[in-house]
């Protein structure tokens, strides 16, 4: 490691009950305030949501708001699941899981302000590439060393990504409607990648690999459906922010709107039983809860642990088998300035490559402290390569390889930690999807199971996203009352 660089442990205190509460109350002000908890209709159900991430909270607040019961039981002893924002020092956050939002998800922006939280805003990315052995900059396309086609010369990843989809019938709009993909879409786009989509409409293939650099997570080699509403968050607008103070002040918020007699933390379910009038779901530690209905949003990477009677129907059992699940690890670093910025290179990612570092994005923004905050984004192999090293190896390592591509880029690093997704017991991975062939799940996952309704990013087509967990929990909710309604006012187009 460079000399100057020491690890410290920046890995989230777990907060107790009372403290999550109080933290959340102390955000919160005015909304608390005004819950506008509807009085209790004939149809009052008692419903049992299970996971306090996004997709949960957004469910058990929009059926509280129309009078039903409601208890959210949680695996952890925290609220939040994937938004776990870490105290980076200096007043700084870091982000182990969601990181950013952008202005074209109208749910999030429509939560943020409904609970009065202040934003940060964020550089989009300027990156530096690095593919092939050759190095260029997004700054300076004129001057790109790679073979690309002649129409891919001086213009941007994202400029010409758009193109490839315009002739591909696709737009960056139109892919996150709430109702995209139609029968025609996903019979189109659930058995190719997105390689071989924008291949057949002229991408070179050193421009797949420039893709794959800027975008990360979903890469040429990833089915087209499932990549291209990731492809159009991350190149379709280019506005960034995150929530000052943390992402994670979002499902705290939500949580002391909910209120904290209505949570059961500390509790892993580990049945799920509707064979009988009532569903009724047990934890780990022996307690019961009964209710009319089920929300479950427990990712299907840690499903199997779960016994659930009557069995699954087959094909929610395939579906529940065959989701694939990143690994995804994040490399954070605390620098002693956002030093990359007098490179003209910044953003999501600010730098992306073939290389064992992968992508490392800036969220520094305008975010108080005066150091620069970083992290590095690994998945796939790259993830695993990571995983197979110690600990406190893994942080080192990697700044060590990017060190040595990119020596220009950092100045002094003040701290560094990991958080690696696949060892969360919670969830054993990051990101769940299907796979090449498996758009018959789109619709699979939208249907109730009995009385058990499904929720959680994955299951919808903006898995990774904030906007699709709020999404899911707002359709599986509608499924027991067709009333519910989200937070505030979100602006969604209702026609294509
Ligand atoms: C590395 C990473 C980066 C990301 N970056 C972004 C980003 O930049 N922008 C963005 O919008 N989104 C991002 N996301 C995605 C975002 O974090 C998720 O979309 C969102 O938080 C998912 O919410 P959820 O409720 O669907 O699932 P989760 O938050 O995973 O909630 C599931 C909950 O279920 C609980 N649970 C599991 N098993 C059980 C059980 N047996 N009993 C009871 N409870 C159980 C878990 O503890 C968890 O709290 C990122 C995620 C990761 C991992």
């Amino acid at each position: 490691m460079e000399s100057g660089t020491h690890s410290t442990s920046v890995a989230a205190a777990p907060v107790s009950r009372r403290g999550w509460f109080q933290g959340a109350a102390a955000v919160l002000g005015a909304a608390m305030a005004s819950p506008a908890i509807a009085q209790p209709g004939t149809g009052r159900k008692t419903v049992l949501v299970l996971g306090a991430g996004m997709a949960g909270l957004t469910a058990a607040l929009s059926l509280l708001r129309r009078g039903h019961e409601v208890t959210v039981i949680e695996y952890q002893n925290r609220i939040g699941g994937r938004l776990l924002s870490l105290p980076l020092g200096d007043g700084m956050f870091t982000e182990a899981g969601g990181g950013h939002f952008r202005s074209n998800m109208p749910y999030v922006l429509a939560y943020v302000r409904r609970f009065s939280l202040p934003l940060l805003s964020l550089n989009d990315g300027l990156p530096r590439y690095m593919v092939e052995g050759r190095t260029g900059e997004a700054a300076n396309p004129a001057s790109w060393p790679w073979a690309l086609s002649r129409e891919e010369r001086n213009v941007s990843v994202s400029t010409m990504l758009n193109q490839y989809l315009y002739r591909a019938g696709l737009d960056t709009d139109t892919v996150l409607d709430s109702r995209w993909p139609d029968d025609d879409a996903l019979d189109r786009l659930g058995n190719v990648t997105l390689g071989d989509l924008i291949r057949g409409v002229g991408a070179s293939e050193v421009f797949c690999k420039l893709l794959d650099a800027h975008g990360g997570t979903f890469t040429s080699g990833s089915m087209a459906l499932g990549a291209i509403p990731d492809l159009a968050y991350h190149f379709g607008d280019q506005n960034l922010f995150r929530i000052q103070g943390g992402n994670s002040r979002l499902p705290l918020a939500m949580a002391a709107a909910i209120g904290r007699d209505r949570f059961v933390l500390d509790a892993p379910v580990a049945r799920i039983d509707q064979s009988g009038p009532t569903v009724r779901v047990a934890t780990r530690d022996g307690r019961e809860f009964t209710g009319d209905a089920v929300v479950s949003t427990i990712p299907f990477s840690v499903m199997d642990d779960v016994e659930v009677l009557p069995h699954w129907s087959p094909r929610k059992r395939r579906m529940i088998a065959e989701m694939e699940w990143d690994r995804t690890v994040k490399i954070i670093a605390k620098t002693r300035t956002p030093s990359w910025l007098t490179r003209s290179v910044h953003g999501w990612p600010m730098a992306g490559g073939d290389r064992p570092w992968e992508r490392v994005i800036d969220i520094t923004g305008n975010e108080p402290g005066g150091h620069g905050s970083v992290f590095f984004y690994l998945n796939g192999s790259n993830a695993d390569a990571v995983l197979a090293l110690p600990k406190e190896q893994r942080a080192p390592a990697t700044l060590a390889q990017f060190r040595q591509d990119m020596p220009d880029l950092f100045d002094e690093v003040l701290s560094t930690d990991s958080f690696a997704w696949s060892e969360q017991p919670w969830i054993k991975g990051s990101f769940g999807g299907p796979a090449l062939g498996g758009a018959w799940m789109v619709q699979e996952w939208q249907k109730p199971e009995g009385r058990i309704h499904f929720a959680g990013d994955f299951t919808t087509l903006k898995t990774g996203w904030v906007e699709g967990a709020i999404e899911s929990g707002l359709r599986a909710a509608r499924q027991i009352d067709p009333q519910a309604r989200p937070e505030g006012n979100p602006r969604i187009r209702q026609e294509i």
